[in-house]
C-alpha cells in the first residue's frame, strides 16, 4: 500500500510518499511560499535524485496538484499512476474533544473539524485546505485526518482544567489540550521497544524540543500531562514563544504598550522564548554558539531554557509516582548533547545517572546516554511524526475495507 502523508501549513506542504509494506520514505519534499513571491518545491526521491522546482504556487490545491504531477513525473517521479496513491493521511493540529484518535475522514468529520477553527485559526484552515484539495484531486482516495491533541485527551480533568469560570469551559471549550501527540506517542512506544519493555508498565517523561517545544508525562502508554495547553504557546521556553507566563505580565504589557489582540498574540508567539530573550535567534545552533563567545543574554537564555525543562521534569516525575524513562526528540532533544547534558545534570536523586562520556557527541540517533544500572533510563529517540500518521492511515483504510 502507497500513502502520501500531507502537513499542509500557512504558506508551505510538507509531503512523504510511504510505501507502508517496508515503510520506506519513497519521495519527500516541501511547497514553500505558497501565494506569495518565490513559491517553489524541493523535491527529494529516495534514490537521491534531488530537484527544486520554481514558479508561481497560488494556493494549496495548486501546490498538491504540481506536487502530484512530479511525484508521478518519468525524471523524478515513484509512481506511475495516481491510482498507486492507496490513501492520504493528513495531519491536523487542533481536534479539540471531539477526536481522541485519528479519523476516516467524511463529510461529518470535516464538519467537526471545520468547528476547531477557531482554535486554531491558523493552522486548522491551512489542514483543511490540503483535505478539500485531495477530495478534488484524487475524489477516489480515502483520507485520513491525524490529530497533534488526540493523543492527549487521555489527560484527567485535574490536569486539563484551567482555574477559570467553569462556564468558559463549557462555552468555548477553553482547556489544555495539548500538541504534538503524534511525537510523543512515537517515541514513547519506541522507547518502550528498545528497552524491550511492556509499555503498559512504564511511566515515561517524553521531551520534544524543537522550534515548537513540549513535554509529556505517559503512564501506560497514555498520556496523562503534557506542557502546551489550549494553544501551543504554554509550557516550555521555545524558539519564539514564551511558554508558561504569568497572565499578569501580558496584561501589563498590553496597557502599557497600548497594544491590541492581535499584536500581543504576535508578541506570546513570535517575538519572544529564545529570540526575545537572547536577541541573538531562535536557533539553538546559534545560540549555542553565541554561549560559546560568552554572549551573556544567550547563556541566561539557555540557563532558563534548560531549568524550565528541569522543573517540567520533576513536577511530572511527582505526578506519576516516578519515572523510568525521559526521552528527548526533536532537533534540540535529537542533536544537542549540551542541552541533554544540561536538563539532566544533578538528577541522581531521582535515580538518573546520567552518562556524560555515553551522551558527548551523539546526535539524530536512537542511543541509551543514562549509565548501565540507572534507575532512570535517559535516551534519545528520532521522532517520526509522518510514519504514525502513515501507520494510522493504513489501520484505518484497512478497516474500512474489511467493514464494506
Ligand atoms: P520544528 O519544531 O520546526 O519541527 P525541529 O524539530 O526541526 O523544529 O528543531 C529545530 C531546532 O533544532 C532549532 O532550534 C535548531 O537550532 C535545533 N537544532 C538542529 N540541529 C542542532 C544541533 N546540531 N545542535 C543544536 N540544536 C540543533
Amino acid at each position: 500500500m502507497k500513502i502520501i502523508v500531507l502537513n499542509c501549513g500557512s504558506s508551505s506542504i510538507k509531503y512523504q510518499l510511504f510505501e507502508m509494506e517496508t515503510t520506506e520514505v519513497l519521495a519527500k519534499g516541501v511547497a514553500e511560499k505558497i501565494g506569495l513571491h518565490g513559491s517553489f518545491i524541493k523535491h527529494e526521491r529516495n534514490d537521491g535524485i534531488q530537484v527544486k522546482i520554481e514558479g508561481e504556487i497560488l494556493d494549496h490545491q495548486a501546490g498538491i496538484e504540481y506536487i502530484l504531477g512530479i511525484l508521478k513525473s518519468e525524471k523524478y517521479g515513484s509512481i506511475k499512476d495516481f491510482n498507486e496513491i492507496d490513501a492520504v493521511g493528513h495531519r491536523v493540529v487542533h481536534g479539540a474533544e471531539a477526536f481522541k484518535g485519528s479519523e476516516f475522514i467524511t463529510e461529518d468529520v470535516i464538519k467537526e473539524m471545520e468547528k476547531c477553527i477557531d482554535l486554531a485559526p491558523l493552522h486548522n484552515p491551512p489542514n483543511l485546505k490540503g483535505i478539500y484539495a485531495m477530495q478534488v484531486l484524487l475524489p477516489d482516495v480515502p483520507q485520513v485526518g491525524a490529530f497533534d491533541t488526540a493523543f492527549h485527551q487521555t489527560m484527567p480533568a485535574h490536569a486539563y482544567m484551567y482555574a477559570i469560570p467553569y462556564s468558559l469551559y463549557k462555552k468555548y471549550g477553553l482547556r489544555r489540550y495539548g500538541f504534538h501527540g503524534s511525537s510523543h506517542r512515537y517515541v514513547s512506544a519506541r522507547a518502550a521497544e528498545i528497552l524491550k519493555k511492556d509499555i503498559s508498565k512504564l511511566r515515561i517523561i517524553t521531551c520534544h524540543l524543537g522550534n515548537g517545544a513540549s513535554i509529556a508525562a505517559i503512564v501506560g502508554g497514555k498520556s496523562i500531562d503534557t506542557s502546551m495547553g489550549l494553544t501551543p504557546v504554554e509550557g516550555l521556553i521555545m524558539g519564539t514563544r514564551t511558554g508558561d507566563l504569568d497572565v499578569g505580565v501580558l496584561l501589563y504589557i498590553m496597557q502599557k504598550e497600548n497594544i491590541d489582540h492581535f499584536n500581543a498574540n504576535i508578541l506570546v508567539n513570535k517575538h519572544s522564548g529564545m529570540l526575545g530573550i537572547t536577541g541573538v535567534s531562535s536557533d539553538m545552533r546559534e545560540i549555542e554558539t553565541a554561549a560559546a563567545e560568552k554572549n551573556e543574554r544567550a547563556i541566561l537564555g539557555l540557563d532558563m531554557y534548560y531549568y524550565r525543562i528541569k522543573k517540567y521534569i520533576g513536577s511530572y516525575a511527582a505526578a506519576m509516582g516516578g519515572v523510568d524513562a525521559i526521552v528527548f526528540t526533536g532537533g534540540i532533544g535529537e542533536n544537542s548533547p549540551e542541552a541533554r547534558e544540561e536538563v539532566c545534570k544533578n538528577m541522581e536523586f531521582l535515580g538518573l545517572e546520567f552518562d556524560n562520556d555515553g551522551n558527548r557527541g551523539k546526535r539524530g540517533k536512537e542511543v541509551i546516554i543514562s549509565k548501565p544500572g540507572s534507575k532512570v533510563i535517559a535516551m534519545v529517540v528520532p521522532t517520526n511524526e509522518e510514519l504514525v500518521i502513515a501507520k494510522d492511515t493504513e489501520q484505518i483504510v484497512l478497516e474500512s475495507l474489511k467493514n464494506k
